[in-house]
């Protein structure tokens, strides 16, 4: 039997979004304010699912599959504060059911979508002012793997699913 995977849902963001955000994080915050996630690793989580099974991981991606969900805009206008979208907010809401039904841990807490830009904060940073607003089209979300070798964290693309074309 196959190592179980360790899986998430999440919304892959355009590379020139990556690098702004990058230069943003750069001029922002003090250098050593934690371990900076890299420009490539820069998504926005939707559900996370832990170790999975390769049956489970079946399951959970026909479920994703069937998910009928028209396209919507981002825009990431705020630092420190939470993104608000209807379409983003319904689709998270939904991949985290079925994930929860279907046995993965779901933090009660409620869904805070976010960019995580720090890992390992060493102190408490003060927030910048958000001075910034990029917006993009979002068409697709993804299932990715998380692995970690040779001292680095590696997303890997397993599957993709388009939406709808935007009305
Ligand atoms: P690191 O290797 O430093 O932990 P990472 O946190 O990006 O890097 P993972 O821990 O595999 O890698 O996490 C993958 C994604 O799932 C990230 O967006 C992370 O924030 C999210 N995630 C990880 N653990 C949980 C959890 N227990 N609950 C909710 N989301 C989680
Ligand atoms: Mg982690």
């Amino acid at each position: 039997m196959s190592e179980p995977k360790r899986l998430f849902f999440a919304l892959e963001l355009p590379s020139a979004v990556q690098k702004q955000i990058v230069q943003w994080r750069a001029t922002h915050f003090p250098e050593d304010a934690g371990r900076p996630v890299a420009a490539d690793n820069l998504h926005l989580t939707l559900a996370f699912l832990g170790e999975v099974s390769a049956e489970k991981q079946r399951a959970l991606a026909a479920l994703a599959g069937r998910l009928r969900q028209p396209g919507f805009t981002l825009t990431l206008d705020d630092a420190g504060q939470w993104l608000r979208s209807r379409g983003l907010l319904q689709l998270a809401s939904m991949l985290r059911a079925q994930a929860a039904r279907s046995g993965c841990y779901q933090s009660p807490q409620p869904f805070h979508p976010h960019i995580t830009l720090w890992r390992d904060a060493r102190q408490a940073v003060p927030i910048p002012a958000p001075g910034f607003r990029w917006t993009f089209p979002v068409n697709e979300f993804v299932l990715y793997e998380s692995s970690f070798s040779r001292g680095r964290t590696r997303y890997t693309a397993l599957e993709r699913y388009p939406f709808d074309k935007e009305s």
